[in-house]
Protein backbone atom coordinates (compact mmCIF):
# COMPACT_ATOMS: atom_id res chain seq x y z
CA UNK A 1 0.00 0.00 0.00
CA UNK A 2 1.42 3.55 -0.90
CA UNK A 3 1.43 5.12 2.31
CA UNK A 4 1.58 9.19 3.71
CA UNK A 5 2.62 11.11 7.18
CA UNK A 6 0.71 14.56 7.11
CA UNK A 7 2.24 15.60 10.09
CA UNK A 8 6.15 16.05 10.27
CA UNK A 9 8.24 18.19 12.27
CA UNK A 10 11.48 19.63 10.79
CA UNK A 11 14.38 21.93 12.12
CA UNK A 12 12.26 24.31 11.66
CA UNK A 13 10.49 24.21 14.46
CA UNK A 14 11.11 22.01 17.10
CA UNK A 15 11.81 18.36 14.96
CA UNK A 16 15.39 17.38 15.06
CA UNK A 17 15.89 16.51 11.27
CA UNK A 18 16.36 18.87 8.68
CA UNK A 19 13.81 19.93 6.00
CA UNK A 20 15.92 17.15 3.25
CA UNK A 21 16.61 14.54 6.00
CA UNK A 22 13.22 14.17 6.77
CA UNK A 23 12.31 13.87 2.84
CA UNK A 24 15.36 11.40 2.95
CA UNK A 25 13.38 9.53 5.60
CA UNK A 26 10.29 9.63 3.95
CA UNK A 27 11.94 8.11 0.77
CA UNK A 28 13.51 5.37 2.77
CA UNK A 29 10.54 4.67 4.23
CA UNK A 30 9.02 4.01 1.15
CA UNK A 31 6.26 7.00 2.01
CA UNK A 32 4.63 8.16 -1.28
CA UNK A 33 3.91 11.95 0.18
CA UNK A 34 4.33 13.41 3.49
CA UNK A 35 3.55 17.21 4.86
CA UNK A 36 5.89 19.26 6.46
CA UNK A 37 3.79 21.10 9.71
CA UNK A 38 6.29 22.88 11.48
CA UNK A 39 5.08 24.94 14.51
CA UNK A 40 4.45 28.57 13.11
CA UNK A 41 6.71 28.25 10.37
CA UNK A 42 7.05 27.61 6.59
CA UNK A 43 10.30 28.16 6.48
CA UNK A 44 11.49 24.36 6.06
CA UNK A 45 8.96 23.94 3.44
CA UNK A 46 10.84 25.29 -0.22
CA UNK A 47 14.06 22.76 1.06
CA UNK A 48 11.68 20.03 1.73
CA UNK A 49 9.95 20.05 -1.66
CA UNK A 50 13.14 20.54 -3.66
CA UNK A 51 13.87 17.19 -2.34
CA UNK A 52 10.68 15.98 -2.88
CA UNK A 53 11.24 16.15 -6.31
CA UNK A 54 14.46 15.09 -6.90
CA UNK A 55 13.48 11.77 -4.39
CA UNK A 56 10.39 10.90 -6.20
CA UNK A 57 8.21 11.98 -2.80
CA UNK A 58 5.43 14.07 -3.07
CA UNK A 59 5.37 17.01 -0.29
CA UNK A 60 2.76 18.83 0.44
CA UNK A 61 3.48 21.97 1.88
CA UNK A 62 1.93 23.10 5.17
CA UNK A 63 2.23 24.64 8.73
CA UNK A 64 0.86 23.59 12.17
CA UNK A 65 -0.65 27.49 13.40
CA UNK A 66 -0.67 27.78 17.31
CA UNK A 67 -4.13 29.05 18.06
CA UNK A 68 -6.00 30.42 21.31
CA UNK A 69 -9.60 28.47 21.20
CA UNK A 70 -11.42 29.44 25.32
CA UNK A 71 -7.80 29.85 26.30
CA UNK A 72 -6.33 26.86 25.38
CA UNK A 73 -3.65 25.77 22.49
CA UNK A 74 -5.79 24.83 20.04
CA UNK A 75 -3.22 23.53 16.72
CA UNK A 76 -4.54 24.01 13.08
CA UNK A 77 -2.65 22.38 10.24
CA UNK A 78 -2.71 23.86 6.78
CA UNK A 79 -2.44 22.24 3.58
CA UNK A 80 -1.43 23.40 -0.01
CA UNK A 81 -0.21 26.58 1.56
CA UNK A 82 1.54 28.55 -0.41
CA UNK A 83 4.66 29.71 1.49
CA UNK A 84 5.32 32.54 -0.23
CA UNK A 85 1.47 33.86 0.48
CA UNK A 86 1.78 37.66 1.41
CA UNK A 87 -1.48 36.86 3.74
CA UNK A 88 0.94 34.60 5.84
CA UNK A 89 4.02 37.14 6.56
CA UNK A 90 2.25 39.36 9.26
CA UNK A 91 0.88 36.73 11.00
CA UNK A 92 4.17 34.60 11.48
CA UNK A 93 6.25 37.48 12.00
CA UNK A 94 3.39 38.65 15.15
CA UNK A 95 4.17 34.95 16.17
CA UNK A 96 7.72 35.10 15.93
CA UNK A 97 7.93 38.64 17.48
CA UNK A 98 6.24 37.01 20.68
CA UNK A 99 8.10 34.13 20.73
CA UNK A 100 11.36 36.28 20.91
CA UNK A 101 9.90 38.12 23.68
CA UNK A 102 9.06 35.16 25.76
CA UNK A 103 12.80 33.93 25.11
CA UNK A 104 14.31 36.57 26.22
CA UNK A 105 12.18 36.72 29.32
CA UNK A 106 12.93 33.12 29.95
CA UNK A 107 16.49 33.80 29.75
CA UNK A 108 16.53 36.61 32.08
CA UNK A 109 15.12 34.74 34.52
CA UNK A 110 17.21 32.15 34.48
CA UNK A 111 20.64 34.19 34.71
CA UNK A 112 18.66 36.62 37.63
CA UNK A 113 18.58 33.67 39.37
CA UNK A 114 22.30 32.74 38.62
CA UNK A 115 22.42 29.78 35.68
CA UNK A 116 24.88 30.23 33.50
CA UNK A 117 22.62 29.74 30.29
CA UNK A 118 22.65 32.37 27.16
CA UNK A 119 19.93 32.85 24.21
CA UNK A 120 23.06 34.22 21.98
CA UNK A 121 24.38 30.99 22.46
CA UNK A 122 21.03 28.56 22.26
CA UNK A 123 20.34 31.01 18.90
CA UNK A 124 23.58 29.44 17.38
CA UNK A 125 23.06 26.17 18.97
CA UNK A 126 19.77 25.85 16.69
CA UNK A 127 20.02 28.60 13.95
CA UNK A 128 17.29 27.63 11.59
CA UNK A 129 14.32 26.70 14.41
CA UNK A 130 11.52 28.47 16.12
CA UNK A 131 12.85 28.47 19.36
CA UNK A 132 10.97 27.44 22.39
CA UNK A 133 11.05 25.41 25.80
CA UNK A 134 12.21 22.24 24.43
CA UNK A 135 15.14 24.09 23.29
CA UNK A 136 16.30 25.78 26.91
CA UNK A 137 15.17 22.21 28.51
CA UNK A 138 18.02 20.76 26.16
CA UNK A 139 20.58 23.49 26.86
CA UNK A 140 20.24 22.71 30.49
CA UNK A 141 20.99 19.62 29.70
CA UNK A 142 24.08 20.40 28.13
CA UNK A 143 25.15 22.61 30.84
CA UNK A 144 24.29 19.69 33.75
CA UNK A 145 21.60 21.24 35.21
CA UNK A 146 19.21 18.50 34.29
CA UNK A 147 19.32 15.43 33.20
CA UNK A 148 16.39 15.04 30.61
CA UNK A 149 14.11 17.56 28.98
CA UNK A 150 11.21 15.74 31.24
CA UNK A 151 13.51 16.73 34.28
CA UNK A 152 13.63 20.58 32.63
CA UNK A 153 9.62 20.85 31.80
CA UNK A 154 8.84 19.14 35.84
CA UNK A 155 11.12 21.67 37.50
CA UNK A 156 11.46 24.57 35.58
CA UNK A 157 9.65 25.30 32.57
CA UNK A 158 6.38 23.56 32.81
CA UNK A 159 3.25 25.63 32.94
CA UNK A 160 3.25 26.35 36.60
CA UNK A 161 6.62 26.03 37.26
CA UNK A 162 9.01 28.77 38.27
CA UNK A 163 10.40 29.97 34.60
CA UNK A 164 7.13 29.35 32.68
CA UNK A 165 5.83 32.05 30.67
CA UNK A 166 2.31 32.30 28.78
CA UNK A 167 2.62 33.08 25.11
CA UNK A 168 0.06 34.91 23.62
CA UNK A 169 -1.76 33.34 20.28
CA UNK A 170 -3.78 34.50 17.69
CA UNK A 171 -7.19 33.41 17.79
CA UNK A 172 -8.59 30.33 16.30
CA UNK A 173 -11.02 31.98 13.72
CA UNK A 174 -7.77 34.51 12.39
CA UNK A 175 -5.57 31.02 12.26
CA UNK A 176 -8.03 29.62 10.11
CA UNK A 177 -8.75 33.17 7.89
CA UNK A 178 -5.30 33.14 7.44
CA UNK A 179 -3.99 29.96 6.26
CA UNK A 180 -7.34 30.05 4.07
CA UNK A 181 -5.82 33.12 2.51
CA UNK A 182 -2.44 31.38 1.99
CA UNK A 183 -4.33 29.14 -0.18
CA UNK A 184 -4.50 26.07 2.38
CA UNK A 185 -6.88 23.47 3.46
CA UNK A 186 -7.66 24.30 7.52
CA UNK A 187 -7.71 20.85 9.54
CA UNK A 188 -8.04 20.53 13.41
CA UNK A 189 -4.99 18.87 14.68
CA UNK A 190 -5.08 15.94 16.94
CA UNK A 191 -8.65 16.76 18.57
CA UNK A 192 -7.92 14.26 21.56
CA UNK A 193 -4.87 16.01 22.94
CA UNK A 194 -6.76 18.84 24.36
CA UNK A 195 -8.33 16.62 26.75
CA UNK A 196 -11.56 17.50 26.76
CA UNK A 197 -14.60 15.83 28.20
CA UNK A 198 -16.98 15.17 25.22
CA UNK A 199 -19.60 17.12 25.12
CA UNK A 200 -16.72 19.78 24.68
CA UNK A 201 -15.06 17.95 22.18
CA UNK A 202 -17.92 18.31 20.53
CA UNK A 203 -18.17 21.78 20.24
CA UNK A 204 -14.80 22.45 19.64
CA UNK A 205 -15.45 20.58 16.22
CA UNK A 206 -18.81 22.18 15.92
CA UNK A 207 -16.65 25.81 16.24
CA UNK A 208 -14.50 24.54 14.02
CA UNK A 209 -16.89 23.75 11.27
CA UNK A 210 -18.71 26.91 11.30
CA UNK A 211 -14.79 28.75 10.95
CA UNK A 212 -14.47 27.10 8.28
CA UNK A 213 -12.15 24.01 9.15
CA UNK A 214 -12.50 21.25 6.55
CA UNK A 215 -11.32 17.94 8.15
CA UNK A 216 -10.09 16.38 11.78
CA UNK A 217 -6.98 14.69 11.70
CA UNK A 218 -8.38 11.29 12.95
CA UNK A 219 -5.37 9.32 12.55
CA UNK A 220 -2.38 10.02 14.83
CA UNK A 221 0.01 8.51 16.98
CA UNK A 222 -1.23 8.86 20.15
CA UNK A 223 -4.92 7.96 19.80
CA UNK A 224 -6.52 4.72 20.12
CA UNK A 225 -8.21 2.57 17.62
CA UNK A 226 -11.04 3.70 19.60
CA UNK A 227 -10.75 7.42 19.24
CA UNK A 228 -10.05 7.50 15.81
CA UNK A 229 -13.37 5.42 14.95
CA UNK A 230 -14.85 8.47 17.47
CA UNK A 231 -13.05 10.94 15.35
CA UNK A 232 -13.90 9.04 12.16
CA UNK A 233 -17.72 9.01 12.85
CA UNK A 234 -17.55 12.55 13.92
CA UNK A 235 -16.35 13.66 10.87
CA UNK A 236 -18.99 11.88 8.93
CA UNK A 237 -21.57 13.48 10.94
CA UNK A 238 -20.72 17.41 10.17
CA UNK A 239 -19.91 16.68 6.82
CA UNK A 240 -16.13 16.93 7.14
CA UNK A 241 -12.94 15.15 5.91
CA UNK A 242 -10.11 13.33 7.82
CA UNK A 243 -6.55 13.49 7.95
CA UNK A 244 -3.54 11.79 9.47
CA UNK A 245 -0.36 12.00 10.68
CA UNK A 246 2.56 10.72 12.96
CA UNK A 247 3.69 14.43 14.61
CA UNK A 248 7.54 13.22 13.86
CA UNK A 249 9.84 15.32 15.87
CA UNK A 250 12.78 13.02 15.12
CA UNK A 251 15.28 12.30 18.14
CA UNK A 252 13.01 14.71 20.32
CA UNK A 253 10.02 12.45 20.71
CA UNK A 254 11.44 8.87 20.24
CA UNK A 255 8.30 7.23 20.62
CA UNK A 256 7.01 8.41 16.81
CA UNK A 257 8.35 7.07 13.92
CA UNK A 258 7.73 8.49 10.86
CA UNK A 259 4.86 7.03 8.77
CA UNK A 260 3.95 4.11 11.49
CA UNK A 261 3.95 6.40 14.45
CA UNK A 262 3.81 4.62 17.36
CA UNK A 263 3.15 1.48 15.19
CA UNK A 264 -0.17 2.23 14.84
CA UNK A 265 -0.26 4.19 11.49
CA UNK A 266 -0.87 3.34 7.65
CA UNK A 267 -2.50 5.85 6.16
CA UNK A 268 -3.42 5.10 2.85
CA UNK A 269 -2.57 7.34 0.21
CA UNK A 270 -6.40 8.19 -0.79
CA UNK A 271 -6.44 10.23 2.18
CA UNK A 272 -4.76 12.74 0.58
CA UNK A 273 -6.53 12.79 -2.44
CA UNK A 274 -9.34 13.56 -0.08
CA UNK A 275 -7.90 16.21 1.06
CA UNK A 276 -6.99 17.87 -2.31
CA UNK A 277 -10.50 17.71 -3.43
CA UNK A 278 -11.33 19.78 0.18
CA UNK A 279 -9.00 22.06 -1.29
CA UNK A 280 -10.82 22.49 -4.82
CA UNK A 281 -14.13 23.65 -2.52
CA UNK A 282 -12.21 26.19 -0.53
CA UNK A 283 -12.43 29.41 -2.20
CA UNK A 284 -10.76 32.81 0.05
CA UNK A 285 -12.34 34.69 2.60
P1 LIG B 1 6.62 26.23 23.61
O1 LIG B 1 6.11 26.36 22.20
O2 LIG B 1 7.91 26.92 23.82
O3 LIG B 1 5.58 26.59 24.62
O4 LIG B 1 6.93 24.67 23.81
C1 LIG B 1 5.96 23.74 23.43
C2 LIG B 1 6.64 22.42 23.09
O5 LIG B 1 7.08 21.85 24.31
C3 LIG B 1 5.69 21.43 22.43
O6 LIG B 1 6.26 20.98 21.20
C4 LIG B 1 5.59 20.28 23.39
O7 LIG B 1 5.73 19.05 22.71
C5 LIG B 1 6.74 20.46 24.34
N1 LIG B 1 6.32 20.14 25.70
C6 LIG B 1 5.35 20.73 26.42
N2 LIG B 1 5.24 20.18 27.65
C7 LIG B 1 6.19 19.19 27.71
C8 LIG B 1 6.60 18.24 28.71
N3 LIG B 1 6.03 18.20 29.91
N4 LIG B 1 7.61 17.39 28.40
C9 LIG B 1 8.21 17.44 27.19
N5 LIG B 1 7.86 18.29 26.21
C10 LIG B 1 6.87 19.16 26.45
FE1 LIG C 1 6.13 20.23 18.58
FE1 LIG D 1 0.37 19.89 17.55
ZN1 LIG E 1 2.76 18.75 15.44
Amino acid sequence: MNCIDLHIHTTASDGTDPPRAAVEKAASLGLAAVSITDHDSVSGVPEAMRAGAELGVEVVPGIEVSSDYRDNNVHILGYFIDPAAPELRPVLDWVKTERDERNEKIAAMFERDGFDISLAQLREEYPDSVLGRPHFCEHLMRKGYISSVKEGFEKFLGEGKPYYLPKRRISIAKAVETIVAAGGVPVLAHPMQYHYPEPELIELIETAKALGIRALEAYYSEFSAEQTAWLLHAAEKYGMGVSGGSDYHGTRKTHISMGTGCGNLAIPYSGLEELRKLRRKTSPV
